[in-house]
Parts: structure tokens; sequence; C-alpha cells
């Protein structure tokens, strides 16, 4: 079987960095691992050689009791939890196992979560539970069908083992699949120890992997600060555009890869209220969901911080090094005063796209916050509202369209909301606003309006309910459905049309667990 083993080929990517950015540990064994989940599809994709492992050797890798790989690491990192910074955090829970060359010639590192106590473990047990870990699967997955960018579920596995969170629960380990783990709170690490080699050596990395382009610019670091800036700016967009609450984001959950990460407290909005929060431990509403612009600004104001020494070696040799820095400083700010507008025109793109407009209209910014205020005010719910305004561009009327169709769709967007005096000014301001649109767009307007407005997302009372099952029937086949129903989040599914449903009052989920 070992021979089977070697044949997965892991490459060795961070742990080729020096030892200080890392530690060297191997996952602990569990008592009884078995495979709750595996993702096949992404296994192939990632040129895994895993056709020769049965059931028994996937649960013995993705437990980490057979190592692949033999440099397995820790990552140091540091980080700002709620704007506290705490010089040292670290993988306290995970392991890089090592890199997997894709299919397309893409590196993509592959990590345990929940194998083991690390040097970064401080009081905690290293382990994952179970809920969290089908938390993750699902919400990663879900992620990815709906087009954002995220880290992958590769494994689940239980462990056999109970591990202590406010009861004693049932352990896992859910193996993720990143483009890289480097986070702002990895460059924060080596700038709270003054270790510029360690941001250069950092910074280098990250550039070669991620954004070789930007090695022949003039000043490749701003650069770094710029690319990582748009790329989170359009990754927050797409958040926004799925009603989805990241709910931790620390510096230490942002990565330069622009991959969504740590799917912990993270959920997605029923009915429409800005201020939304679920996670428990978000007293303050710092990470709700109209807030998450304004956090990935400052997170990238931090990491603009640990690179302005390298932003200032750049600049012209000739002159002094105070005004080098001064000159950095600028520099460095006029990047991250840029977000703002960088974001909104993201979110903009993508609600022209939801709204089934081809044509750029000035007002058409104003067009799309009025409708969330409507949506706000008549307590709509998110997705529903977004689907159902497909149906409503389908039927438009005018010319030959169907008239009882089109009021059919438009009522039934209309029971949506509690109080529907703001959204019928609005319906009829975008009706209007559709007249302009070309002709020939019409056609498929509801069409495209669907590609982008999803039926289904991982709405917070099925995925408490699938873990439900899990933890206390051992029955994961509610797992697997809704896995499945939410890997085409686009298409209505028959016999599933339950799954699209808000929860009913008694079903509302109204705070989430990171549950570490
Ligand atoms: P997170 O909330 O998952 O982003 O984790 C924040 C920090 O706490 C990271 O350094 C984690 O590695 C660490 N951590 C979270 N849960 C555990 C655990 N059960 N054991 C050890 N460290 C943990
Ligand atoms: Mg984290």
């Amino acid at each position: 079987m070992s021979d089977d083993f070697a044949r997965f080929g892991l490459l060795k990517g961070y742990a080729n960095l020096p030892d200080r950015f890392y530690a060297r540990v191997k996952p602990t064994p569990v008592r009884r691992p078995n495979l709750i989940q595996f993702n096949r599809t992404l296994a192939l994709q990632l040129n895994l050689n895993i056709s020769a492992l049965e059931e028994l050797g996937l649960a013995a890798v993705f437990s980490g009791n057979t190592l692949i790989g033999s440099d397995s690491i820790a990552m140091a990192y540091a980080g700002h939890q709620f704007g506290h910074f705490v010089p040292q955090l670290g993988d306290g829970r995970a392991i890089l196992l090592g890199e997997a060359q894709d299919r397309e010639g893409i590196r993509r590192e592959i990590q345990l979560k929940g194998s083991g106590r690390t040097p970064y473990s401080r009081n905690g047990d290293g382990r994952a539970a179970l809920g969290p870990v089908l938390r993750e699967y699902l919400l990663s997955e879900a992620m990815y069908a709906l087009g954002v960018p995220g880290t992958r579920a590769l494994a689940a596995v239980t462990t056999g083992e109970w591990v202590a969170r406010e009861a004693m629960v049932p352990g896992a380990i859910f193996t993720r699949v990143a483009l890289s783990h480097v986070r702002v709170g990895s460059f924060q690490f080596f700038a709270a120890r003054a270790d510029q080699e360690g941001i250069k050596l950092l910074a280098d990395y990250v550039i070669n992997r991620h954004y070789p382009e930007l090695k022949a610019t003039e000043r490749p670091y701003l650069e770094l600060l710029r690319v990582v800036g748009e790329r989170q700016a359009s990754l927050i967009a797409r958040w926004m555009h799925m009603g989805f609450i990241h709910g931790v984001m620390n510096t230490d959950n942002m990565t330069l890869s622009g991959e969504t990460i740590d799917f912990g407290p993270c959920a997605f909005l029923d009915s429409y209220d800005p201020a939304t929060v679920y996670s428990s431990i978000d007293s303050g509403g710092r990470y709700s969901y109209e807030n998450q612009p304004h956090a990935a600004q400052w997170n990238l104001a931090r990491l603009a911080e640990t690179l302005l020494p390298l932003i200032s070696s750049g600049s012209d040799s000739d002159s002094n090094s105070n005004s080098n820095s001064d000159k950095a400083v600028n520099l460095a700010t006029s990047v991250i005063e840029k977000f703002p507008s960088q974001f909104e025109a993201y979110w903009l793109a993508g609600m022209r796209v939801k709204l089934g407009l081809v044509s750029h209209e000035a007002e058409d910014l104003q067009l799309a916050r009025d409708l969330l205020i409507a949506m706000h005010h008549g307590q709509a719910d998110f997705t529903r509202t977004f689907r159902r305004l497909c149906d409503v561009a389908g039927a438009v009327p005018g010319g030959r369209a169907d008239t009882f169709l089109a009021e059919e769709a438009t009522a039934s967007v209309r029971t949506l909301f509690s109080d529907r005096s703001r959204f019928d000014d609005w319906l009829e301001r975008w009706r209007i606003r559709l007249e302009r649109e070309l002709p020939d767009t019409q056609q498929g307007r509801a069409v495209l309006m669907r590609a982008a407005n999803p039926a289904f997302i991982p709405r917070n009372h099925r995925v408490e309910r699938v873990i439900r099952a899990a933890l206390e029937h051992e029955d994961f086949q509610p797992f697997e459905e809704l896995l499945t129903v939410l890997s085409s989040p686009y298409t209505d599914q028959a016999g599933f049309e339950d799954y699209s449903l808000p929860p009913r009052p008694e079903e509302r989920v109204l705070q989430t667990f990171c549950g570490t």
C-alpha cells in the first residue's frame, strides 16, 4: 500500500522557505478514521493518484494517519483579531501536507484541519469538531458552485475520538485545498519581528506564485498591494451579490490569493438587513454584511504597513531615505484609498447582471441601491427576490409578452415583501429602465439573470438541520443531499424546491458559531 501513497507525488512549496516560516510537524494519528465525504472530482483535477485507494485508505490519508508528502508543516502567522493585534497565531490545528499540480498546471496546497496539536496551538487541542467540518465542507463547495473564489473541500473524515467543546462532540478532520494559505497575517508575523528579509522572501514568494507578471514592473511590491486590493474588491463584491457574510474578517483570514478562507461562522442572508451579523463572537457587528468592504480595506491597510519598507526601497536611489519612506506612504495610501471606488465598480457591474442590465446608465447605481432599501423596508428574502425578478424579466410586458405571465411573476415577487410601497415604485422604475435596453438583449435576459441569481444557497436552517442529523443520528444522507443540491445553485431542480425556501419563523437561525 505504501507505493500507492508515494504516487500521490506531493510537491514541496511553502516548506522550501526558511525554517522560521513554519514548524515541521506531523499529524497526530487518530483512533478510528472513517471517511464521510471525498471530493473525487476535485481529486482528479488535482491529479491525485487515488484510483488505487479504497475507502479505508482514503480515510487513513485524510485523517493524517498515513502521511502523504514528507514535508508537512504548520505555517506561522500573526493577525489582528477584531482589531487587536496578536503577534503569533499560526496553524494551531492545521497541517499543510504539500502541493499538488492540477490538470491546468496550477499548484494547490493541501491542508488538513483538525489534525492535532502544533507549536501554534496555544491552549487549543488542535482538533476540529464534526459540526464545523460539515459546515465548512458545505459552505466552501457551495461558494465554488456559485462562482465565488475560495478554498475547496477535498475530504472530511470522522476520527472516532471525542473533542471537548461546549459538550463532548465527535471529532473530525477537514481537508482543504487553496492556491495558497498566505494571509495578511503572514506578513504581519515578520513585521512584528522587524524581519525585513522575511517580508521580502514572503512577498517574492507570493509574487512568483500568484502574480509573476508583477516582476517586470517598476515597483513590484506596490503593484502587489494594488493587485491584492483589486482581488479583494472583486471578492467582497461577489460575497455581497450572494448575500454572504464571512463573519471573521480578521487579517489572518484574508488571503493574498484573493480566495475566501475560513468558513467558520459564515452564513448567508435570509431576509435582507444590511446590519446582519450571525457570528456569536462578533458582538459589535464589526464584520456585519454591510461592513465587509470596510473590513477588507482596513486589512489592506495592515498589509500595506508591512510592505512599506519594500515599497520605499524600490524608490529612486538618489533621494534620501526619509523622502523615500514619505513617498512610499503616499503611494501605498493612494492604493488603499482607491479601494471603495474599486469595490463599488465591481459591485455595480455584478448588480447590473443581477438586474438584467447590459447597457450602462448613470442612475443604475441608485436603482440597485434602492432595491436593497425596498427589500430592507419590506423584510424581503434576499435570494428569492432576485430569483423571482428573473421571472418578471422573462415575462416583461410590452410588445408580444404575455401580460398574464407578467402579472403572475410580479405578484409572486411582491408576496416576498411585508411592505410593498417602496418596492412597487422601484419595480416601475426597473421596468422603464429595462425598456431602454436593446431589444436583442431582451430575449435571453431571464436566462442571463438566472445565471447570476441563484435559486439555492446554503441556508442556515438547512445547514444546521443536516449537521443535527449527522450528530444525533449519524445520518449523513441529508448532508449529501444538500451538498448535491448546492452543486447546481443556478438551476431549478424539480423535487428539491423546498431547499430554496427561507426558514419559517421557528426555523430561523440567529447565531452561528465557529466551534473551535
Ligand atoms: P480561526 O478562528 O480558525 O481563524 O483560528 C484562529 C487561531 O486559533 C488560529 O491560530 C488557529 O490555528 C487557532 N485555533 C483555532 N482552533 C484551534 C484548536 N482547536 N486548537 C488549536 N488552535 C486552534
Ligand atoms: Mg483562521
